[in-house]
């Protein structure tokens, strides 16, 4: 129980104004589909939403064909200036309706709504308005002297970040003058189904978003299609291998932004307190649904025990509960799937002998939910220093030299992200230069910004999204 109590402060949900059922975007228009049709759910109460169109072989033909057709008659044929209008209305659209599509992501994701309401929206309209502005600019971004798009992109997103990993394929794809299919995760639609409601008020031409719910099957039969010119999938590592063997050989450009084990380091000269605030960031953030979360704590011996208790004392004054009450700090697991998942790793890992704490938190009757959790004693061959729990899980290892803490952050399979805590700024540019990850944050934690290109080496996947560099993934020769 904590110290302070706090009244319930629910998000309306009367700002939604959602269908009981949904068909695929194809063309402009909503339309049924030829799968079998699924519910999307509410992770925090396991309550039905909205029934989903699923795509088949057939549907994602005419999707394609949608915006193959889009792309001959009027997206490739516009010039830059005319798409880029197109995308700050839709910018502008996405800030007019923010608050609906964050109570739909909360209520759809289990995500707290003031996460989705304070980052995931304002980041995906940040997305929109700064790739409007590269529209016309594309012979002066660098990447070369007649850029050219590719043609029909094929897009496949995860749950974590439903919206906002829309907006990171969709903005640079259109900006660069291609036209897309889209398919969000299959327990997590219902944002991607009202951006096609946006789209259909920005009047983009029909075909140059097409909008494609199902599961895996419809995702796989979306990047093997013959006609499409550029593969974007954003998943884990497993799936992303099988699209890199599907995609080999057949002259689609590829880009893939897949899994992540990074590591945080904290040195003994950091500002504690601030280090404290960006650890938990660093992992709870999203409960720990974040493909570059800092899932492993590397922190210097000498302060190893205050870190700890430090973290414990503030990982107690969390609250967990209601995704869309507006006080909660920790949401709803978004799957069972995945919350068996995190269950299993931690069973592994308190049975390989690591200690483990978990914040004392009530726990729902219903949904889905992990309360954030602590592994001390944790060595590097263990499981849950090496694979990625995908939740609210932190392992703490400790380091005594700079030199033993850049071993251990680089020995893993992953290179997306890392985090560097010290009072020097000569030791942040010295460590970060020896680290193999993508991404590296000093003194902070899970910033996001679409001027600054994001993306990971090894099996954290290849090609970056945001900046000039997200760009080049979508136009012929530059990437
Ligand atoms: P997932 O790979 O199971 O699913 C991702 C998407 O791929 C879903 O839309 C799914 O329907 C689709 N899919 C599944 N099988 C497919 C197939 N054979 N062919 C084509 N599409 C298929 O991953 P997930 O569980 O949804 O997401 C979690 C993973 O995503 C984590 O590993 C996380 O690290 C990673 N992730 C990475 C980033 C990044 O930017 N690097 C961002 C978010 C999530």
């Amino acid at each position: 129980m904590s110290f302070l109590e706090y009244a319930p402060a629910p998000e309306s949900r009367a700002i939604l104004n959602l269908r009981d059922e949904y068909g695929l975007f194809i063309d402009g228009e909503f339309r049924a589909g030829s799968g079998e049709s699924f519910a999307t759910i509410s992770p925090a109460d396991e309550k039905h939403i909205a029934t989903i169109a699923a795509a088949s072989e057939a549907d994602v033909d005419a999707a394609v064909a949608a915006a193959r057709r889009a792309y001959d008659k009027t997206w490739s044929k516009m010039s830059g200036r005319d798409r880029g209008k197109y995308l700050f209305r839709i910018a502008r659209l996405v800030q007019e309706r923010a608050r609906e599509l964050a109570v739909a992501e909360s209520l759809d994701n289990g995500k707290p709504i003031k996460e989705s309401r304070d980052v995931d929206v304002p980041l995906v309209a940040a997305w929109f308005f700064y790739y409007a502005g590269w529209a016309d600019k594309l012979d002066y971004a660098g990447l070369g002297a007649d850029p050219r798009s590719l043609g029909v992109a094929g897009q496949v997103i995860p749950w974590n970040f439903p919206l906002l990993m829309l907006a990171w394929k969709i903005a640079p794809a259109l900006a660069a003058g291609n036209t897309v299919v889209i398919k969000p995760a299959e327990t997590t639609p219902l944002s991607a189904l009202i951006f096609a409601e946006i789209l259909q008020q920005a009047d983009l031409p029909p075909g140059v978003v097409n909008i494609i719910t199902g599961a895996g099957a419809t995702g796989s039969a979306l990047v093997r299609h013959p006609d499409v010119n550029k593969v974007a999938f954003t998943g884990s590592t497993g799936v992303g291998r099988e699209i890199a063997k599907a995609v080999a050989g057949s002259g689609k450009s590829l880009t893939l932004e897949l899994g992540g084990k990074a590591a945080n380091i904290v040195f003994e000269d950091a500002p504690i307190d601030q280090a404290i605030e960006g650890i938990v960031n660093g992992i709870f953030f999203n409960q720990g649904h974040v493909c570059c979360a800092g899932s492993r704590l590397l922190v210097q011996e000498s302060i190893h025990d205050e870190v700890v208790e430090r973290l414990k004392s503030r990982l107690s004054t969390l609250r967990l509960g209601d995704p869309l009450d507006k006080n909660t700090d920790i949401g709803a697991i978004n799957s069972r799937a995945q919350l068996d998942r995190i269950r299993e790793l931690s069973q592994i890992g308190e049975d390989e002998g690591a200690e483990r704490w978990s914040a004392p938190c009530v726990i729902p009757e219903n949904g889905f939910w992990f309360a954030p959790t602590i592994f001390t004693n944790v060595q590097a061959s263990h499981r849950i220093a090496r694979d990625e729990i995908f939740g609210p899980v932190l392992s703490v290892l400790t380091f005594r030299t700079p030199g033993e803490a850049i071993e251990k952050a680089n020995n893993t399979p992953y290179g997306l992200s890392a985090g560097i805590w010290t009072d020097k700024g000569s030791r942040i540019l010295a460590v970060a230069d020896r680290l193999r990850a993508g991404v590296i944050w000093a003194n902070t934690f899970n910033r996001f910004d679409p001027a600054s290109p994001f993306g990971g080496y090894k099996e954290s996947g290849y090609g970056r999204e945001g900046g000039r560099h997200g760009l080049a993934a979508y136009l012929k020769g530059a990437a």
